[in-house]
């Protein structure tokens, strides 16, 4: 067996290509195939061929997201299905994730908990109807770690609700109705596991330039350009030395007889990118086409320059418009309706990648704040309020090695903007985070998602190669950042 990860996609039957959008996200060596290889772990979705019995006797270790009751040939514990809403990830620091599934319940010993009986008290020492998330079966010299939760499907899931946009905040937005990034962290957890198993550690490339903590950018929706906010949002960007990212609205900005010069004067220090013509979704992908297009003339026609990225109005990204984004040549697209807080990721769907990269951010922001305190008859939030909880996140973030990109409007975080942000930059800054822009760190991942490299086993030690090199990019081993010059590694196995 050698340390790298097969996916298993079979010729015919189910494959939502979860496990490659992750395993890509991670940039760890993995290959698709639809027969065995000498993986050293191999992934599994729904089923289990008569080959991977032999391949785990002989020692691979098989993980097999959405097993059902007709998934194995031994007993494996299968009760029922269920609807289950949310799931409990604590184990490895992901708090609870909201599924709402289709789930098979298996009983046994494992991590991560669900329940059948969501929102019920514990009464006593009983715990009625509680199971685990992954469960583990050794088998022969190797071990098939299992979960009747559909946890690499989940990872591809379209579909936004509105719902708190993290634990650590009382605040509601219209977002990605399924926690990817959470179900995305317990994956890759215990693949770790899995590969510690297989004897070898966990290679990957870091997630941002220079071996940095983590990465900070703010972008802003330009559903009209109020002058003040905008005048605001242009100082604080040169007093901190950073790059908002305007979004712009052709249906919202295009009647403001003073957008030329307000478009030119960001555009001096600031980006521009686009926020589609009409102010709302498309379904199909023509319509979709068409609005591009318009927008893309309407800039054109006014003469500003403009990044080919994207950010769907309202949130309301669909795999149409993706396409549509894709064949015009833009490069990323952020839409917290589909992806919120986990780093950029190519995104599948139904085992397909036909969409340009996504660059999820936070789902909070000042604009919608205010107008849930207005339409409660509250005051204003308060700079400090609104300080303390970026600061909150960034903390929990950080927590997480996640992103720190933000985002929303001139008319509203342009109002705190000179009172809050050089704080938020010096808060991230001096937490040893890379303060940079989403066009930048977006054009990062695509050069580290290009970047090639080699896993090879040779007397009991592992040896990494990594090709194309740009010299931005680290190499993460079971966590820790490698050195940049450390271009061929020599990892000793007997030592680990
Ligand atoms: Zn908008």
């Amino acid at each position: 067996m050698n340390p790298y990860f097969a996916i298993y996609k079979p010729e015919r039957g189910s494959y939502s290509g979860g496990f490659e959008q992750l395993l890509r996200q991670e940039k760890t060596v993995y290959k698709v195939s639809d027969e065995r290889t000498d993986a050293a772990v191999t992934c599994f979705e729904g089923v289990f061929p008569q080959w991977a019995y032999e391949y785990v006797g002989q020692g691979g270790i098989a993980f097999v997201s959405g097993a059902d009751s007709r998934t194995f040939d031994f007993d494996a514990g299968y009760l029922c299905k269920a609807g289950i809403e949310w799931i409990d990830l604590s184990f490895c620091n992901a708090g609870r994730a909201r599924i709402s599934s289709g789930i098979s319940v298996f009983a046994g010993q494992g991590k991560g908990e669900l329940t059948l009986h969501e929102f019920r008290t514990i009464k006593g020492k009983h715990r009625p109807g509680f199971y685990p998330v992954f469960l583990y079966k050794p088998y022969g010299k190797g071990l098939i770690i299992y979960s009747g939760v559909p946890l690499s499907e989940i990872l591809t899931y379209e579909g936004s609700t509105l719902r708190n946009t993290s634990e650590a905040l009382d605040f509601d937005e219209r977002i990605s109705s399924v926690d990817k990034q959470k179900v995305g962290r317990a994956l890759k957890t215990v693949l770790m596991e899995a590969m510690h198993e297989a004897g070898y550690p966990y290679v990957s490339l870091w997630y941002f330039p220079d071996g940095a903590r983590s990465g900070f950018a703010y972008s802003i929706d330009g559903d009209g350009l109020l002058s003040q906010g905008v005048d605001d949002l242009i100082e604080v960007s040169q007093k901190t030395d950073t790059k908002f990212l305007f979004y712009i609205n052709k249906q919202l900005c295009e009647d403001d007889p003073d957008l030329k010069e307000k478009l030119k004067r960001i555009s001096e220090t600031n980006l521009i990118a686009s926020h589609a013509a009409l102010h709302n979704a498309h379904n199909s992908y023509e319509d979709n086409i068409r609005d591009i297009e318009e927008h893309e003339e309407w800039m054109n026609s006014l003469g500003i320059p403009f990044e080919k990225s994207f950010a769907s109005p309202r949130g309301m990204y669909c795999q149409n418009l993706g396409r549509a984004l894709k064949d015009k040549g833009f490069r990323h697209t952020r839409d917290f309706g589909y992806a919120i807080d986990d780093y950029p990721y190519y995104p599948m769907n139904d085992g397909k990648q036909e969409v340009p990269l996504q660059i999820p951010c936070d789902g909070f922001n000042v604009c919608r704040w205010m107008l849930r305190n207005e339409e409660l008859g509250l005051d204003k939030p308060s700079g400090e309020q609104i300080l303390n909880a970026y600061k909150l996140l960034i903390d929990k973030k950080l927590e997480q090695d996640l992103p720190l990109l933000f985002f929303c409007h001139p008319q509203y975080f342009g109002l705190y903007a000179k009172e809050i942000y050089p704080q938020m930059v010096d808060y991230a800054r001096s937490k040893g985070a890379l303060i940079t822009d989403y066009i930048f760190y977006g054009d990062f991942w695509i050069e580290r998602d290009g970047c090639e490299y080699y896993l090879s086993f040779e007397d009991g030690k592992m040896q990494v190669e990594l090709l194309n090199k740009d010299p931005r990019i680290r190499l993460c081993v079971d966590g820790k950042i490698c050195d940049p010059e450390t271009v061929h590694l020599s990892i000793d196995l007997q030592d680990e």
